[in-house]
């Protein structure tokens, strides 16, 4: 009857570096007896002199912690996960709650406890609050970023609902920052919200961006995409960009020094080039897989975890169901990123919309090549 026991950073000392130990225990006292006679030091980071489990350790077995079941006494069966979860210094400890909450990340090499807290000190903010920024906020308020900033100046239209999941339809009418703060609460009150009901523009971009570390562009329009990716290369922030158009969705991400939007498109087509929002339409459920891509990649970022979208365009095609990677170089000659940039201000452009299809990249940019 195997149970496998999460060993928290500070003590993998004493555990050669593993963090995941198996053992054969009938209950947790036994499951503790065992690690104590395994890891020499274990038992003096359990207990104290009296051999009474230090109040500072947290030991929970399937997410429940024993207090709340039969204390030392609460009874394993094979299959079972415990973790061990010491408080931390810097009152950045999680609460019963949040151990509950995040239990499965937890339980994941890679992010565990230090990891949730990188995400829990992580501030982000979603520029719009609508296709894009939906699935987003969502993902990213569900998996702990403690702190998400919102820009939105729009307010909840009946046409929003079909792809829109952070508003519901008695919130037609209300501002979209206030209706999403009002879903991220209730789908995760550890979450603080900062709404910002504005449109991006080069007055408060550059004082917004400086508040966060990360920003997630979830825009649909030309002068805040070219405003939203200066404003970031200038700051030297990294942007998790996304767009979609039709059955068509892209998502990379720009880091400082590895390009930018402008490398691709040093310029904004003129008005009237390209299709109107409300000419172009979208499928429902594409911007869904598109900004939780972006979560994705937010989250892999924090963590500093995987192969992250630097250098690389992903380009997915609904209806076809395929995914497409193209190589992304920074630019020498770019406006802004390039060795000599001509761009070193903020700039607004006349608002109109659309996006450049994505096939285009392919053919028509010689620096863009097929990964
Ligand atoms: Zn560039």
């Amino acid at each position: 009857m195997s149970v496998k026991v999460y060993i928290p950073t500070p003590f993998r000392a004493l555990t050669g570096g593993q963090s995941r130990v198996e053992t054969e225990a009938g209950d947790v006292k036994g499951l503790l007896g065992d690690l104590e006679a395994r890891f020499p030091g274990m038992r003096d980071r359990l207990r104290d002199e009296q051999g009474v489990l230090h109040q500072f350790i947290n030991v929970y077995v399937n997410s429940e912690e024993i207090s709340a079941l039969d204390g030392e006494a609460t009874a394993l069966k094979g299959g079972d996960d415990v973790s061990i979860i010491p408080a931390v210094a810097g009152g950045s400890a999680f609460t019963i709650e949040e151990v509950k909450r995040y239990s499965r990340h937890f339980l994941l090499q890679d992010v565990g406890p230090s990891g949730q807290r990188k995400l829990k000190n992580a501030r982000v903010l979603l520029i719009g609050a609508g296709g894009l920024g939906s699935p987003a906020g969502l993902y990213l308020a569900a998996a702990g970023v403690g702190t998400l900033g919102l820009i939105d100046f729009d307010v909840v239209d009946h046409s929003n609902l079909q792809r829109q999941v952070l508003h519901f339809t008695d919130r037609v009418g209300d501002l979209k920052v206030e209706s999403a703060k009002q879903t991220i609460g209730m789908l995760n009150p550890n979450v603080k919200v900062e709404a910002h009901n504005a449109i991006l523009d080069s007055s408060n971009a550059f004082e917004l961006f400086r508040e966060y570390d990360y920003v997630l562009n979830g825009v649909d329009n030309f002068p805040a995409r070219y405003l939203a990716n200066d404003a970031a290369v200038l700051l030297g922030k990294t942007l998790i960009d996304g767009g979609i158009n039709q059955f068509e969705g892209q998502v990379t991400v720009y880091k400082p020094g590895h390009g930018c939007y402008r490398c691709l498109y040093p310029a904004p087509p003129p008005p009237g080039a390209v299709p109107s929002c409300a000419e172009a339409g979208v499928l429902g459920v594409l911007p869904g897989i598109v900004g939780s891509m972006q979560a994705l990649e937010t989250i892999k970022q924090i963590l500093g975890i995987g192969d992250p979208l630097v250098g690389r365009l992903l380009l997915f095609d609904a209806l076809s169901m395929e995914f497409r990677t193209l190589k992304l170089r920074r630019d020498k000659g770019c406006p802004v990123c390039g060795d000599h940039p001509t761009i070193t201000e903020l700039i607004d452009y006349h608002e109109f919309c659309g996006a450049p299809i994505p096939a285009e990249l392919a053919d028509q940019r010689d620096r863009v090549a097929v990964h």
